[in-house]
């Protein structure tokens, strides 16, 4: 039975909905880019988290970033991503959530974003909250809840 079965939207809070960390591809901060890129095509996800080496959340990297810092005159320069690191093309500016957050402060967070970390009081990585679980949540309530209005 999944956590929120039978749980109203009022009751379910961000650890009932997020993909626990260990499900979550992602990369460290001092990674070469290239392995970053590497990461990003084979899941075909646009942007993941990024960690230190305590596994503390420091940001998100996404493929454009990534390829800005090769773009050249006429070509991507391609031969340059081993020699930099995922610091450097980074989004450190990221909002965050916890696991005892509300259903309704999640669904506000991923109005702007695709995805949001979760991370503990201490900045520790706990998960993701994605756009797409907050719909099928909302979606799953509706029909649930809507002969009882
Ligand atoms: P989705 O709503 O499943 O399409 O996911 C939206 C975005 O969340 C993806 O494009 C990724 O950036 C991120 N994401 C979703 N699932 C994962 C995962 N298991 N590992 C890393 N990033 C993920």
């Amino acid at each position: 039975m999944s956590a929120t079965q039978d749980k109203k939207l009022t009751d379910i809070v961000i650890d009932d909905l997020m993909i626990p960390s260990e499900k979550v591809a992602h990369v460290q901060v001092n990674n070469p880019l290239e392995h970053a890129l590497l990461i990003l095509v084979k899941s075909g996800y646009s942007a993941v988290p990024v960690v230190d080496s305590s596994y503390k959340l420091v940001g998100t990297i996404g493929k454009t970033p990534i390829l800005n810092k090769v773009i050249g005159l006429e070509r991507f320069e391609m031969e340059q991503l081993s020699a930099m690191q995922v610091h450097e093309a980074m989004n450190t500016d990221i909002p965050r959530l916890s696991t005892s957050d509300t259903f309704m402060e999640g669904l506000k967070a991923v109005i702007n974003y695709p995805f949001v970390c979760v991370a503990d009081e201490d900045g520790y990585f706990d998960g993701i909250l994605t756009r797409r679980v907050i719909l099928k949540q909302f979606k799953r309530d509706y029909y649930t809840f809507k002969s009882e209005v």
